[in-house]
Formats: structure tokens, sequence, C-alpha cells
């Protein structure tokens, strides 16, 4: 038909500019989100002073997602794409190029650009004293945390010394300290903190926010983010955790109750809570999770769960440094995309969390973080979208459930059988069954406690966020953290004071905690799909194939509960995680003994499953401690005994399971 060659050609003429325009702003966004990451990490890791150059490329990232002109530019093109397809589907279909092919190609440019209107919406600020207001808030957040880098915190540790501690320093003392004065030496340093934070910008801030949030047509800061965050509403959140909030409250009086028995009224003192409820068990559990292995049994425990980076190349720093940023993190400076060939070639993610080998409970933590932050990891690493925008971590990417593949992950550590396989001293003595049970014993009266410690932040922020500026005091918002605190966690003060809780402070954090919770109540749900399915999760090699394919490939092109409904048939559930937190002692042993059991007979795997497929390299700062070379078995073998020389050589040998029970 004559009036089809013309149409053939204008179609193709579309679909060109449109692919052109696809293919610029993906490697536009790369390089401006590589240039930011790249800042963030080098501040955060305390190796660079370059504050104003982080805000500089914070501020050109922020440009970039909420630039009306991208957004609007990309509405047209994928309009454009979308009728071409339409009339495609009538029959003009260019000369000479493969109808399939083409149909493909329209497909896969059409679901590139829908991804890049997921990623403007969720951060446009569309008008100017929206922008205006964003600006001056990213300038009071760091302003803020240039201040709050000189702010240093002293506690009594364990041999009685004042000393400036971390965060992570003073929540483990007064977990651990045996000593109470010292404990609460930790916690009213930490309660010192919510002061600081008070007392320097954090309630300007708050009043920013809630400006901005307004600007954008938002009710208050709180609101807007859960929406762009978790595409909720206050109320549908709220109507989860009341739900969830409902159902564990009569695990969490018990436990308290039990505590008030055995230990006395102080025993709900927040410097004696997590003393009397797991200070032991951490001080025993010390020698079978030694700090220099923890690199070889993540590894080993990961490939045999047949967990894979897809040639990423990964970054991990552990230690503790003056200066460094307290909590852990996960972050992709590179997003992985598969648009172009040159692009193919996956850089990153790097971890991160603060671990000093000194303290009780070091080596415990540094798996804990090489498991969460490694899960997080495997997660972007194996988004398989033909965009960054599908990999990269902020709105629309839900944090939920991005924190339900770390979360995963770091849950099968307190597991009876990855317990008996894995923590072993450095002599290779595997850790008795009478302390796993100890340990169910003194964490399973407090799982309740220990999920609404999580729940108690979006109470305390969503009330935050609602009260009017002038009713915003010290005074007040202190008030309200202590009635939030009675109210969820049912003690006067808890251990962990909420304002001291760094999440509150950064933007990128802020009123999205409720992510974790969310996440958690995700991975109850996935772990009981394995359980019912194949009975087991340590070493289970179906695992990271079923992950892959069914949580991580789509990246944010799939909501939370679209994706949990690909592995397990359902959609999002609070059941799974509150039938868990209602469990009795007795309950979770008999469990416990059940995987054990299983374990025995399934006998240890003989392989070590497939090669991570990462280049891992660890590092203290700007020093390379060890890395995996080639990737092949010798460099890896290698790099762990590099790594546990190290941590020898600087921190001397773990204690012995004899010495750690003499000393409690
Ligand atoms: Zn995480």
């Amino acid at each position: 038909m004559p009036g089809n060659g013309a149409s053939a050609v204008h179609t193709g003429q579309t679909l060109q500019a449109a692919q052109t325009f696809f293919d610029q702003l993906n490697r536009d966004y790369v390089a401006v989100h590589k240039r930011k990451e790249d800042l963030f990490w080098a501040t955060y890791m305390a190796t660079s002073e370059d504050h104003e150059g982080f805000g500089r490329a914070e501020t050109d990232y922020k440009a970039f997602i909420s630039d009306p002109e991208k957004l609007s530019a990309t509405r047209a093109h994928l309009a454009a794409v979308e009728s071409a397809a339409a009339s495609a589907g009538k029959g003009s279909i260019p000369v000479g190029v493969d109808a399939g092919a083409a149909a493909d190609a329209r497909q896969a440019l059409a679901h590139g650009l829908r991804g890049w209107l997921g990623v403007f919406e969720a951060n446009i600020v569309d008008n100017d004293e929206g922008r205006r207001l964003m600006a001056e808030l990213i300038e009071a957040e760091r302003v803020l945390f240039a201040k709050r880098k000189d702010f240093a915190p002293t506690h009594v540790n364990d041999r009685g010394d004042t000393e400036a501690a971390t965060l992570t320093m003073l929540s483990t003392n007064a977990a651990t300290n045996p000593d109470e004065s010292r404990r609460r030496s930790s916690y009213e340093a930490l309660h010192g903190l919510e002061r600081w934070v008070l007392e320097n910008g954090f309630l300007e801030i708050v009043a920013l926010r809630n400006r901005l949030a307004r600007a954008l047509g938002f009710p208050d800061y709180f609101e807007m983010k859960l929406r762009k965050n978790e595409r909720m509403t206050k109320a549908e959140l709220f109507g989860v955790l009341d739900d969830f909030v409902a159902r564990t409250a009569s695990a969490q009086q018990r436990a308290h109750d039990a505590l008030v028995a055995k230990h006395g009224p102080d025993a709900l003192q927040p410097w004696n809570l997590r003393f009397h409820s797991a200070g032991d068990v951490t001080r025993r559990m010390d020698p079978y999770m030694p700090f220099g292995p923890a690199l070889r049994r993540w590894v080993r425990s990961f490939r045999r769960l047949g967990i894979q980076y897809r040639g990423a190349t990964m970054r991990l720093d552990l230690l503790q440094r003056p200066g460094k940023y307290q909590n852990g993190f996960c972050h992709g400076p590179l997003p992985t995309w598969s648009g172009l060939a040159s692009a193919v070639k996956l850089i990153s993610p790097a971890c991160h969390r603060p671990c000093s080998s000194n303290h009780v409970g070091s080596g415990a933590r540094a798996m804990m973080t090489l498991f969460h932050e490694g899960g997080h990891a495997a997660h972007f690493a194996n988004v398989t979208q033909n965009s960054p925008c599908f990999s990269q971590e902020f709105a629309p990417t839900s944090m939920a459930y991005a924190e339900t593949q770390s979360m995963f992950c770091d849950s099968l550590l307190g597991d009876a059988d990855w317990l008996k396989r894995y923590a072993r001293t450095v002599d290779g003595q595997a850790i008795p069954d009478e302390l796993i049970h100890d340990r169910i014993a003194s964490a399973q009266p407090m799982r309740a406690f220990d999920e609404r410690a999580i729940a108690v932040v979006p109470y305390f922020e969503a009330a935050l966020y609602a009260m009017a500026d002038e009713d915003r005091t010290p005074e007040s918002v202190l008030a309200l953290a202590r009635t939030m605190e009675r109210r969820i966690q049912g003690v006067d003060r808890a251990p962990r004071p909420i304002l001291a809780i760094p999440h509150l402070l950064n933007q990128e954090s802020a009123a999205s905690y409720q992510g974790y919770l969310l996440a958690h109540m995700a991975v109850y749900q996935t772990r009981a799909f394995f359980l019912r399915r194949d009975g087991y999760l340590t070493d289970n090699a179906a695992i990271g194939p079923a992950l892959a394919q069914a949580y991580w490939a789509p990246g944010n092109s799939l909501s939370h509960d679209a994706t949990l409904r690909r592995l397990t048939g359902e959609g999002f559930s609070a059941r799974y995680l509150a039938e868990a937190c209602d469990e009795t002692v007795e309950q979770a042993w008999a469990k416990a003994r059940d995987l054990l059991e299983a374990s025995e007979r399934r006998g240890e795997r003989t392989d070590d499953g497939p090669p991570l497929d990462a280049h891992v390299r660890v590092v203290h700062g700007a020093e390379l401690l060890a890395d995996n070379g080639d990737g092949g078995a010798a460099a890896e073998q290698a790099m762990f005994d590099r790594f546990e020389q190290w941590i020898g050589a600087h921190y001397g040998a773990p204690p012995s399971p004899t010495a750690a029970a003499a000393a409690h």
C-alpha cells in the first residue's frame, strides 16, 4: 500500500529518536550517579574531607532525577513508542526488518522509558519553591553532618577507662559490660547524643522537610516519603503496624515479666535490659564467631547457596576508623544494566559496616555485615534490566524490597544448622548444642521486643512530622520519644534512644525505617516458602538462583508485592513474622532440633558451590588488605589467609571458649 512506506519511515525516525534519548539518559545518569556515590563513600569513610564537593555532586544528582524537562521528554517519547507499537499491530512494519525483532526492540524501549518515568515521577520537584527548599535542606544537612563528625561522646569501657566512643562501641558496651555503672555510662552518652541532635539543627531540618513536602502537595514529610518509597499511605502502613503490634503484645509482655521476676524491677532499665537478656550468650558465642574467619565463612556459605555477582567488584571496608560513618551500608557507584555492550561490566556494589575487632561481639557483627550488605550487593548486581534506573537503590526502588534481600541473607546466621556448620573456634571446634539452645533461650523471648524496637521509629517519626512547628521543642520531642518507647516497647526508656538512631538525620533514610520491619515480614514469608518446599535453608543450592530469578532480576520494574507473588505464590503477609515472634523457647528449640537432625542426615556438602563471580577487595580506608585476584580457588584462599593474618597481627587471637565462659 502506497501510504505505508512513508509511515514506516516516519515510525522508524520516531523510534530512533526515542532510542537515542533513552541511551543518552542511561549514560548521563550513570555519570552523575557515580560521581555522587564515589564522593559519598570517600567522605563517609573519612578518606576525604571534600564535603562541599559531595554536596555539589548530590545537588547535581538530585537535579538530574528531578528535572521536569526530562520528565516531559520521557513522556513524549514513551507515547510515541507506544503509538508506533499500536500502528505496527495494524501491519505497518518497516520493510526489511524482522517483525519479531522490531517488536522486541520496541517493547524493550517502552519498558526502559517506563522505568525512567517512574524515577522522575518519584523524585520530581516541580515548582520553584520546592527546588529552593530542597537546596536549603541539602545545605542544612551538610552542616549538621560536618558538625556531628567533630562531636565525640565518651563512656567507660570494660577496662574502666573513659574513652571517646562510636555508636557501635556505645551500644556494645551498654549491652555487654559486666559493670552496671559502665553500661549506664554508654546509655547516658547515647541519650546525650539525642540532646546534641535536638540542639544542633535537627528540628530546623524537620521543619524544612515538612515545608518541602507541602510545597509538593503532601500533608507532611513522613507521608511524602512513604508514598514515594513504598507506594503506601500512612493509613495502610499503620494498618499493618497496628496489626503486628497487637499480635506481638503478649509475647513482649511475657518477656518483660520474666526479666523482672528474675532480675528485679531494675532489669528494665535501658542499660540493663539488653545485658540481662543477651550479654552472657554474646560473650560465650564470641570464640565461635572470630573476626578473621568471617570473610571465609561468608564466601563459603554464599557460594553453597548459589549466590553469584555477575562480575561485580565489591569493596569491603569492615574496620573502625576515627571519623568513619558508624552505620553499615551498601552502595553501588555504578548501577547494573545491560543496555550498551560497553556498559555491561559491573563495578561495585561496595559494603561497609564498622567493626572493632577488640570488642566482644565484633566477629558476629562482621559476619552480620557480610551477610547483610553482601545480600544487598547480590541483589543489585543481579538486576538484569536494560537501564540503570531499575537497579539504583533510591525511589521508586522500595526500601522494604531492598531490605528483604539483605535481611533474608542475614537471617540465616541465626539458624541452628548454619551455626552448627559454620560457627567454629579458630581451631575448628564446633559450637555445642547447649549453646545453640541457650542462644534461643535468650533471643527468642526478646524477638517481639526487637521487632517492636523497629516499629517504634515510624510511630515516632509519623508523630514528629505531624506536630506543628511551634510545638516542636527539644523538650516536647524528647517527651514524644519516651512516650512512643513506653507505648510500643513497654519500657520507660528504651535501650537505644530513638533520636540516637542516625537514620533520622539523613534525608535518604529519614522517615524510612518502617522498611526494615516490612522487609522482615517479607523475609519470614520467604523463609517459610523455602522451608515448606525444600525443608531447609543452610547451604541450599536452590536459593540463590530462585532469588535471582524471582526477586532480583526485575529490579524496581515490579512492586515488592509482585516479586513476593512470583516466588511464594502469595502477596505480602505479616503473619509469618508475628508467628515467629510469638513462639515460646520450647517451640523454637524443637524446630531447631529438627533442623539439626535433618542437616545431620543430609551430611555436609563436599563441594563449595559455584564461584561468586565477583572481584572482592577488602580495604581499610585507602589501604588494600586482601583481594581475590583472578577469582580462582587459589587466589580466594590467599585472600582469606591474608585477611586472617592481618587481623591476627593487628588485634591478636580471639578468646578460647573456656576463657569466654570464665569472663562472665
Ligand atoms: Zn540494609
